[in-house]
């Protein structure tokens, strides 16, 4: 976007968008037709979060919206080469993504005519960057099954094999890192245990810094 993310009043909140209570309707809806309202929508605005951006990008903002998606909305196009994928491919993710931006203008009409550039990606897009199989941008699916799987942690059977990310623990950004600390606790070891003052002076130090300011990691 063009602008400050003050001069556009962006919000350092997410919002979580939802067309009714009744989740299990909306996405049942969503399944059954992709006209349905999406039964989630989920808009952030990272550059609202970051205190030095716009000192690195200054008057740009950036906002991130995202919705489920079914996979067979675009599983038809999917032994087709990244961006090679055809007229109709490239209409009905205009139509999604034009769906998507009114939903951030109804949140924030101010926001019309600001946004210099938006794209769009696909549960394909997921598959193309990430190599997952079938668009899962949260990893293996959050069901009890999962939890119970004695050989989804760090060590393998495989002497030197070890996995790590977000399906080692629980998803996203947050779980993937934790997944990390884990896979290293699990080479490293007793000699995890050397870390633990530095994690603890880490702390202080972000503390101290984000207090006075600065951040200074
Ligand atoms: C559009 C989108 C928005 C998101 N928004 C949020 C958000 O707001 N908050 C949040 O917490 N999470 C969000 N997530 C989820 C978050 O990105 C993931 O949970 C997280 O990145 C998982 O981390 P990971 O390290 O396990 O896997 P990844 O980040 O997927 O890293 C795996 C890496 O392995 C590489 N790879 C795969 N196969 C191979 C191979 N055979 N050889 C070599 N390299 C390979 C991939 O290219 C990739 O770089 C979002 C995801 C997407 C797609």
């Amino acid at each position: 976007l063009k602008g400050t993310p003050k001069e556009l009043k962006l919000p350092k909140t997410n919002y979580w968008l939802y067309p009714s209570h009744d989740a299990q309707a909306n996405f049942a809806a969503f399944d059954a037709d992709k006209n349905a309202p999406f039964p989630l929508t989920y808009i952030s605005f990272p550059s609202a979060k970051d205190p030095s951006w716009s000192e690195r990008y200054p008057n740009k903002s950036t906002i991130e919206i995202v919705a489920p998606c079914p996979y067979k909305y675009f599983e038809a196009w999917k032994d087709m080469p990244w961006g090679q994928r055809g007229d109709e491919y490239d209409a009905l993710k205009a139509e999604f993504g034009a769906r998507l931006m009114e939903q951030l203008y109804n949140e924030m009409p101010n926001l019309r005519g600001k946004v210099d550039y938006f794209e769009v990606s696909t549960p394909l897009s997921t598959d193309y960057f990430c190599a997952y199989s079938r668009g899962e941008l949260y990893g293996l699916e959050h069901g009890p099954e999962r939890f119970q799987q004695t050989w989804l942690r760090p060590k393998t059977r495989i002497a030197g094999l070890y996995l790590t990310g977000q399906d080692v623990l629980s998803c996203g950004v947050g779980g993937a890192m934790m997944g990390g600390v884990l896979s290293a606790a699990s080479v490293l070891g007793l000699q995890s245990l050397n870390l633990l003052p530095f994690m603890a002076r880490f702390k202080t130090d972000r503390n101290t810094a984000q207090e006075g300011g600065a951040v200074n990691a």
